[in-house]
């Protein structure tokens, strides 16, 4: 972790806070491997420009540093910090991995030729998420491109019963290639439901990467988001 004095520490108000200016730069990873030069975190999706308002140093530093701090997140604009700040900085996160996806599945459309992969492309831009089965499609897609895209960049819809029952329909292969990825809150509740996949497939399962790291489609890509 840096030292708050290279990082422009301030005091507002009485209250330490980092000051800093975003400079309109934000990049998404489809393979979840930016880090963060304040906590050190190297598995993150989103990563912020910013400008310490000290000493004028570019630093990336993911949502969770950056909403602890007072921003401005334009040149001369107002200093957000608190909740309108986090709030800010939710929105600008899920634009930036929204676009993410797209990218991803852009690039999917333009290099394989899975007759299904159109129809996710498809329900993913009207929804901003996808059903179980299409979710299980995109991701045996992935896998057998050899994509080291991160599969955790899709939200896959899990809370509902109708989406809980459509999982469970799902084969066996494609029940392996959705489990990596879903919380500990959601496996249990499709294992209560009996839809787990059966426990030899789950063991095995367990040695999976969603990270395969043989070819990229799509790595770090930069959106300008400056407000
Ligand atoms: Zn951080």
């Amino acid at each position: 972790m840096n030292s708050s004095s290279e990082h422009g520490l301030a005091c507002v108000g009485g209250i330490a806070a980092y000051q800093w200016i975003f400079t309109g730069d934000v990049k998404g990873s489809a393979t979840l491997n930016q880090r963060c030069s304040i906590c050190d975190r190297d598995d993150l999706s989103v990563m912020f420009q910013v400008r310490t308002a000290a000493s004028d140093a570019i630093s990336e530093i993911c949502e969770t540093c950056l909403g602890k701090g007072a921003v401005a997140l334009q040149p001369g604009g107002s200093i957000l910090r608190g909740h309108e700040l986090r709030h800010q900085l939710g929105q600008m996160c899920m634009r930036v991995m929204l676009r993410t996806c797209k990218d991803v599945l852009r690039e999917l459309l333009a290099n394989t030729n899975d007759s299904k992969l159109p129809e996710v492309a498809v329900y993913f831009d009207r929804n901003a998420q996808l059903s179980p089965r299409h979710a299980a499609t995109l991701f045996l897609i992935l896998s057998n491109a050899g994509s080291n895209v991160d599969a955790r960049i899709f939200q896959v819809q899990l809370r509902k019963t109708e989406h809980q029952q459509e999982f469970g329909r799902l084969l066996q292969p494609e029940k392996l290639a959705l489990w990596p990825v879903l919380s500990p809150a959601i496996r249990t509740r499709l294992a209560t439901l009996g839809f787990a996949p059966t426990p030899d497939v789950v063991q095995r399962s367990r040695g999976i990467n969603s990270n395969s790291g043989r070819h990229v489609a799509v790595d770090q890509r930069s959106y300008d988001l400056r407000m």
